[in-house]
This record gives structure tokens, C-alpha cells and sequence, in this order.
């Protein structure tokens, strides 16, 4: 099933046909099982402001160079960290110049991650709305409140619900919500309440991801519990024949290093409810321009596996003092296609 939806996705792609990536590297606190270069704005707060205009300067040069190499955007992902950390205001920068940048006509998808429930307000939601978004992913990971306590997340279940109402309540044509299998503190019948709960939102795709045991994460220096492959095999037992008989399937798949157990994260939808973004970069079929601090640049030559990566500088700060990185990058993609 998710090869066909890899087939499709790249009946649904031309030659030169590209996919947007903005990255938001902060987050409102820090997961136990994160080992991305997020940083929590409690520690770094001085540092958005910078942050979104030097990003700002990025995307309008990206939207030049996209222009004078007549490439075509496909999908706009705007991911992190937690995009929704940032203010409405800031928000509604970077989508104004995205908006003002770019030639939008082709862009079928808009994707925010507004993973924190607790960065969720209903001003936010009104920008994304305005912006045109069309898609906006909630990321539970559970509704247990002590492993929502052991992931250092800041929030109640309760919170979580307000939050996926409030962005039910807006219309936006597709809801993501994400679930992990494996979290420290969690059960089978823990996991089962919460697929469960997901499930009464009725979202169009919902993803299973299986916990990552990640260098650096609180997880590992910190040795928190975590319950066995057993668990997590009963846990993905239980969620594959109930998304099934809700309606869903599972549409793109992809592993990980140090994956409890060894399986996989899948995403399932219903029927038109696909993130292509997702599926795109699953499948490495479509070249994706990433800005922002940490953002991973793939130039895919059209109809084969060929690809040229361009990597962003990691952290917020060297990313504010040092566009000749970014400015290397976009050169390198241009280049890229100029040579096609
Ligand atoms: S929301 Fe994601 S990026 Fe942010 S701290 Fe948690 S796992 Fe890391």
C-alpha cells in the first residue's frame, strides 16, 4: 500500500517540480526522547526575533532563485521544532513571505506542525487560516497524563483536547495527529486509550511512530523507563486493525536508527487525507529547498535515485551570523538545475 502511494506520488510530480521546507528550531520545552537541535524558548527566547527575520531574508532569495530557475512548488512543510512556538505576528511573517516570494499557483499543500497542544491558541489558527494553510498536525504522543509528565511535556490530556477542538472548530481541510508507541511510563493499555482518544477527533491522518532511542536524549542520560519490544509489538498489534477498521491505511513508512524493537513509523489516512510532503520525502522523488537553521537541502535528479544533499548550518545563533552558508546552498541548487 505505501509503495503505491510512493507510485502515484511520482505520477503526480514533474521534472521540475520541487517541495518548500521552512524549519522553526525552537520548542517550549524539550521531550525526554529529543535529540533534534530544537531549543527551548524558555532558554533562548532573545534568539526567535532573529531568528524569523534572518529566515524572512531566506525565503525572499529562495523565491528569487526559484523563479529564475522555473521550478515549480508542489508542497509548502512548515516543521521544527514547533512552528506554533512562535508569536501570531511572527507567524504571519514567515507566511507573508513565503506568500510574497513565491508563485504559489501549483502549491497544493500547506502544511503547518502545530505540534505543541500547549502552543495552540485560537490567533494563531485565524493567520494559518488567512495564510491559506491546509493542513495542520497536532502531536499528542499520548494522552496519559504521567507520560505526558515523563516526557517533560508542560501540559495536560485536557489541554490536548481544547487545543485539537479549537483547530477542528477552524475547517482546515486536513488534521494531522501523531502517536508514539514506547514512550517511558506508557502501557498496551495505555497506548490503547490513547489511539482510541485520537480516533474520536476522526483526523485524516494520524502516524504511529515507534519510540527512537536518540544519542543525547533525557531517555538515555537520564535511564528512564521504558516499556519492553513485548509492549511496543502489543501496542502496534493493537493499532493496525483498529485504523483499519476506522477507515484508515497506512500510506508511507519509514525506519529509523536504535528503534525500540525494530519496527517502524507509519502513516496511515483516510482515503485523500495523504501528506505528499511526507510521502515525497519518504520516497526521495522530489528535490526539497529547506531554510531555516538545520534545514537539509535535496536536489533529486527527475526519474532517478541520484541526490545531492546541501546542509544549513545547525543552531539559531550561527544561522543569524552566517547567511554565506544558506546563500552557498541556494547557489548549489541553482546550479543544479541550470545543469539539468
Ligand atoms: S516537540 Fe519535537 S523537536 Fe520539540 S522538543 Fe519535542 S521532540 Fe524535540
Amino acid at each position: 500500500e505505501t509503495g503505491a502511494t510512493a507510485a502515484k506520488a511520482a505520477r503526480r510530480l514533474e521534472k521540475r517540480d520541487i517541495d518548500v521546507y521552512v524549519g522553526i528550531p525552537f520548542c517550549p520545552t524539550r521531550c525526554a526522547y529529543c535529540s533534534f537541535v530544537s531549543q527551548s524558548v524558555e532558554r533562548s527566547f532573545a534568539l526567535v526575533p532573529p531568528y524569523v527575520d534572518a529566515l524572512c531574508g531566506e525565503i525572499s532569495a529562495g523565491g528569487e532563485m526559484v523563479r529564475r530557475a522555473g521550478l515549480r512548488v508542489r508542497t509548502f512543510y512548515m516543521g521544527g521544532g514547533t512552528p506554533t512556538t512562535l508569536t501570531a505576528e511572527q507567524m504571519d511573517r514567515v507566511l507573508t513571505a513565503f506568500e510574497t516570494s513565491f508563485d504559489r499557483t501549483a502549491c497544493e499543500e500547506i502544511t503547518v506542525e502545530a505540534g505543541r497542544p500547549d502552543t495552540i491558541t485560537a490567533e494563531k489558527l485565524a493567520v494559518l487560516r488567512t495564510h491559506g494553510v491546509t493542513r495542520v498536525s497536532v502531536n499528542p504522543q499520548t494522552f496519559e497524563e504521567n507520560v505526558l509528565r515523563a516526557i517533560g511535556r508542560c501540559h495536560t490530556a485536557a489541554d490536548i483536547d481544547r487545543a485539537t477542538e479549537l483547530v477542528a472548530r477552524c475547517g482546515f481541510p486536513h488534521v494531522n495527529m501523531d502517536l508514539i508507541a514506547g514512550l517511558p511510563e506508557d502501557t498496551a493499555e495505555g497506548f490503547r486509550r490513547s489511539l482510541d482518544r485520537c480516533l474520536t477527533y476522526g483526523p485524516d491522518d494520524i502516524t504511529v511512530h515507534t519510540l527512537a532511542l536518540k544519542k543525547g536524549s533525557r531517555i538515555l542520560t537520564e535511564g528512564l523507563r521504558i516499556p519492553g519490544a513485548e509492549t511496543v509489538a502489543e501496542m502496534l498489534d493493537y493499532a493496525s486493525p483498529t485504523l483499519r477498521t476506522a477507515g484508515y491505511r497506512p500510506y508511507y513508512l519509514y525506519r529509523q536508527k536504535y528503534m525500540s524493537g525494530s519496527f517502524e513509523n507509519i502513516g496511515w489516512c483516510r482515503s485523500g487525507g495523504e501528506c505528499w510532503y511526507n510521502v515525497d520525502i519518504m520516497s526521495e522523488l522530489c528535490s526539497i529547498l529547506s531554510f531555516g537553521a538545520a534545514g537539509s537541502t535535496k536536489m533529486v535528479v527527475p526519474g532517478t535515485n541520484q541526490i545531492q544533499r546541501a546542509f544549513n548550518v545547525k543552531y539559531p545563533t550561527e544561522y543569524i551570523q552566517r547567511p554565506e552558508k544558506w546563500q552557498a546552498n541556494q547557489t548549489a541548487f541553482a546550479a543544479f538545475y541550470e545543469a539539468l
